[in-house]
């Protein structure tokens, strides 16, 4: 079936521009070299489901104009990945049941412990979010759709992307094990992490991406979680043309 990917957020933990800094692309007044926390939403068949709710996350669901949530999956705990979770309340007061958030063990302890006023079930808040932990053990379907969760090392952490359809969302690693890189053939889309050409210890960099993306042989490549050391226009001009920096708000079309 026939699906869009919008690319909600596609900035590092600490967005472009980053609070406080004069950098050249922190600066810019090209609107692509803005860019929110990582996030994606996929929509196939009438529903909508997300990746990560980042602390970004109201100003994206306005922007895409997001108007009902049926399901959010996690790729880990970290800040920039659940902090926008209490902003669900609004979609999920019209959800006609509880939004399911898809975590395995390690997310579920963080959400519980980080929104504990959510999960406490004998205290319960009023008004929080209408939503559910679901245990993510392997691949799921969702809505006739299967999604299947990626491991990837993020530094010594293993966290996981996503597989669905044609498509793989791999935010926030720095490696892929060979297991994993099993997982990922015969791509349309791959959209991955590429914080900047500089090392850095739970990222990957441009230049490794691109060898990921030569092995994966993906037809297109986007790059993400992309940190202001890359400007966009820049980079794209130095990039192979089937590899191009993912930007906020870029919709792409995909058989799921
Ligand atoms: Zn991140
Ligand atoms: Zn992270």
């Amino acid at each position: 079936m026939k699906a869009t990917l919008t690319v909600l957020g596609s900035g590092t933990s600490m967005g472009v521009p980053t609070i406080g800094c004069t950098c050249r692309v922190c600066t810019s007044t090209d609107p692509h070299d803005r860019r929110l926390r990582p996030s994606v939403l996929v929509e196939y068949g009438g529903r909508h489901v997300l990746i990560d709710t980042t602390p970004d996350f109201r100003e994206q669901a306005l922007r895409a104009g997001l108007r009902k949530l049926d399901a959010v999956l996690y790729t880990h705990g970290h800040a920039d990945h659940i902090l926008g979770l209490d902003d669900l309340r609004p979609l999920s007061f019209h959800s006609p049941g509880r939004v399911p958030l898809y975590v395995n063990h390690q997310t579920e302890r963080t959400l519980r412990h980080t929104f504990h006023y959510f999960f406490d079930d004998e205290n319960p808040y009023p008004s929080k979010a209408q939503v559910e932990i679901k245990h993510l053990h392997g691949s799921i379907e969702l809505f006739g759709a299967r999604f299947e969760p990626v491991p990837v090392l993020h530094g010594d952490e293993e966290i996981h992307g996503f597989r669905f359809g044609d498509a793989a969302y791999l935010t926030d690693m720095s490696e892929i094990p060979a297991d994993s890189r099993a997982m990922l053939r015969g791509l349309d889309i791959l959209i991955i992490d590429a914080l900047r050409h500089k090392p850095h210890p739970t990222h990957s960099t441009v230049e490794n991406s691109l060898r990921l993306v030569a092995e994966l042989a993906p037809k297109r490549a986007f790059f993400t979680h992309i940190s202001h050391d890359l400007a966009h226009a820049e980079t794209n001009a130095a990039l192979p043309p089937h590899v191009r920096l993912a930007h906020d708000g870029l919709k792409l079309e995909f058989e799921i």
